[in-house]
Parts: structure tokens; sequence; C-alpha cells
């Protein structure tokens, strides 16, 4: 969920945790190449909450390249005492999560996770906090000012760029009752003694399902990505980007981010992309997100803040648990808000879904991916999508015609 500190500052909440028509774009308005950058990189839109445009916030949110030291705190409460040490906590995010993000990111984000190996108890009692899902910022303003209190004078904040607060497992319900993990950034909701601003907070709640993915998650929002999955009804997520997305369903099959957020985090370059916005024909060999190297996206820009995005997903990296191959085609909008549907999954086989037999859930897009010989055509926009053929090493060659 998302929400508006009193600071005005965007703040986000957040959690991890059917068929509809396929995305249908709003065809008001045109695309006007911008020329100030890559001319597909569609520009942020302004009071849109965590646009999924360009370029991003660094006044906001961290850059997700180079070398990045998330300091990791512990926390426990008088009425809710750390069953088991930090280092068993720790050992529940790391290194793991320190491996995702090294190859999603093809070893371009250095994550450096610095943990002050203790619980720290905090003053107040769990409950005297009022923390439920959604909780505001006057509840996580009051428990960073008391964090400070008691961590402070051992600690020097101004040394990491984003902090984790690993709460004790056993404070609040259980994730699959109600997941609190949540990340706040845009408002600094306390200062340490070396002036050091907590603007870019990730606080780890229970034991998710999607273990150490809910922390890759969180940190992602502190970099600037908006959540996929459908904020006020969250059944609709099946039909938006399904399981696609780390930002969509944390616990999914598909455990990678797609090509459009790993551009946006500057772990794919500019010209990894394709961009498309001139009529005619053209042929695109574009290889798998999860291995370094080559084209990995094809962007369709429809209007000033709206593109159609293709990519190519495998059975690699962080997504070697993936339910299907093939080519993936996804609407971009940068004027939705996070939580609202800013990415939406085409559907190649929409009257199927596919790998319901695992325990995820949401799996009428698994078998979104278009296959060799099969097209995706949009009267309103003149657009149509062909995937021509796969090589031995996974590519794919798709053509593209603009009326
Ligand atoms: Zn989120």
């Amino acid at each position: 969920m998302v929400r508006r500190a009193r600071t005005a500052a965007v703040i986000l909440a957040v959690a991890t945790t059917t068929a509809a028509p396929v995305a249908t774009p709003p065809f008001t308005g045109r695309y006007v190449p911008d020329r100030t950058g890559h001319p597909c990189a569609l520009r942020a839109v302004p009071g849109v909450t965590m646009s999924e445009g360009f370029p991003p916030d660094h006044s906001v949110y961290a850059r997700a390249t180079g070398r990045v030291r998330a300091l990791v705190l512990f926390v426990d409460f008088p009425d809710a005492q750390a069953p088991s040490s930090a280092q068993h906590r720790y050992r529940e995010f790391f290194p793991a999560a320190t491996r995702w993000f090294d190859t999603s990111s093809y070893g371009k984000l250095d994550y450096q996770p610095h943990p002050v190996m203790k619980y720290f108890r905090m003053p107040r009692s769990f409950s005297a906090y009022g923390v439920e899902r959604g909780y505001g910022w006057p509840v996580h303003e009051r428990m960073m000012q008391d964090l400070l209190t008691v961590a402070d004078p051992e600690i020097d904040f101004s040394r990491y760029d984003l902090v984790n607060v690993l709460v004790t497992p056993n404070a609040g319900p259980p994730a699959q009752r109600s997941v609190l993990s949540v990340t706040w950034t845009g408002a600094t909701a306390a200062v340490s003694d070396e002036g050091a601003r907590l603007d870019k907070v990730s606080v780890l709640y229970s034991h998710d399902a999607a273990g150490h993915r809910v922390l890759n998650h969180e940190n992602a929002h502190i970099f600037g990505l908006p959540d996929l999955y459908a904020e006020r009804d969250f059944r609709r997520t099946d039909q938006w980007a399904g399981q696609w997305d780390m930002m969509s369903l944390d616990w999914g099959l598909h455990g990678d981010f797609l090509a459009w957020h790993k551009w946006k985090l500057g772990w794919i370059d500019d010209r990894q992309v394709d961009c498309v916005y001139r009529r005619g024909t053209t042929e695109h060999t574009v290889t798998p997100v999860e291995l370094p190297g080559g084209t990995k996206l094809v962007v369709i820009p429809v209007h000033d803040s709206g593109a159609f995005a293709l990519e190519v997903r495998s059975r690699h990296g962080n997504d070697r648990a993936g339910c299907r191959e093939g080519v993936l085609l996804y609407w971009v909008r940068t004027d939705v808000p996070s939580g609202q549907g800013p990415v939406r999954v085409l559907d190649a086989n929409p009257d199927t879904e596919a790998c319901s037999d695992s325990s995820v859930g949401f799996n009428s897009r698994n078998d979104a991916p278009f296959g060799v010989g099969q097209e995706y055509r949009h009267e309103p926009t003149r657009t149509l999508v062909k995937v021509v053929s796969r090589d031995r090493q996974g590519r794919y060659t798709v053509r593209v015609t603009k009326g």
C-alpha cells in the first residue's frame, strides 16, 4: 500500500503478498520522442507515486548500482523478546538476499550488508506502537526515534545508504495472516546524532513466505520501484503482472525483475534496449533477461506515458524455478501509481493457466509468454508483434510492425 506522509513525501508501505481483458491502454495522445535522452525512456509523471518513468529521482531513492552499504539492525520488545539469536534471524535473509541482487543486477549492484549482530530492546512494548498492516507515518516515526535512543550511541548511521530493521519474528501476527513488512522512503523519521537522516528504511516482520525475497522486494522500493500487485483488490494481481516480477508476487515462480525494472535500476543500459517508434517493420533478437549481455528489451511507445515492452524469460538465475519460457509482452504506464497496475502482462494464452500445482496461486498468467509462431495484434495502435524464431542459445527473434 502507498500513503503520503504528513511531510508530503512519498511513503510506501508494503507488502508482498482474474482472466480479465488484456490491459487496455488509453489511446488518446501520441508519442513524441524525447530528444534529451534515450527515446523510449518515457518520462516519469510528476506526482505519480513511484512512476515507472525516467529518470530515477536520486533525491528520494538510493542508487542501485555500485556499492550500497545496508545497515542491518535487529529489534525486539519487552512483550516480544527474541526467541533466538540475531545471527539466526540474519541467516533468514543473508547471504541469499545479497546473492539475489548480485545475480539480478549482473554484478552491477555491490550490495553490502552490515549487521550489528545483537537485538536492540525497544523501550516500549510492541503492542504500544500500534503496528498493523499499512500502519502510518506517526507509528514509524515513533519507532525510529526509539530505535535511535537505543542504537545511536553505538552506531554511526552516516556510514550507510539504507537501513534494514529485522524485527523479532514473534512480534505481531504471522505473515500468512497479515503482512506487515514495509518500506519508508522520501521523508525523514528521525535524525541520528551524526546528522544522518533515517529516510530509507525497510522494516521486516515475521517469517514471510517469500523468505529473503521480501527483503529484496522492500529494498527495491528504496531503489524506486513500485508495487505491481493490486493494492485494493489483491486477487486482481493475477490479471496484472502475476508472478513475473518481484514487485508483484515476491514468492512467485519467476523470481526476477522485468527488464523494464532492470533498465530503471541501471542494470541494463540504453544500448541493450531497442526502441521502436517509427512506422514500419523491424526485427529484434533478444537474449534472456536472466543472463548477462545482449539486447534485453524492446520498447514500443504508444504515447508519452504508455508503451508496450517485450523481453525473453528463461529458467536461469533468479528465474530457475520458472514455469514457462518465451517472449513476455507487457504494457507499461508511467502515469499509474504504485499498487494500481503500472504494468500489465499480456497473456499469450488467456484461456489457460499453468503450474497451478505450485503453492503460489495466481497462475493465470504463468503461461503468458509468446512462443515461436504466436503473435499479438493490437488494432487501436496498429501494432503487431510476432515471434519468428528461437535459437539454440535461447535467443528469440521478434518482428514488430507499426502501422
Ligand atoms: Zn512493495
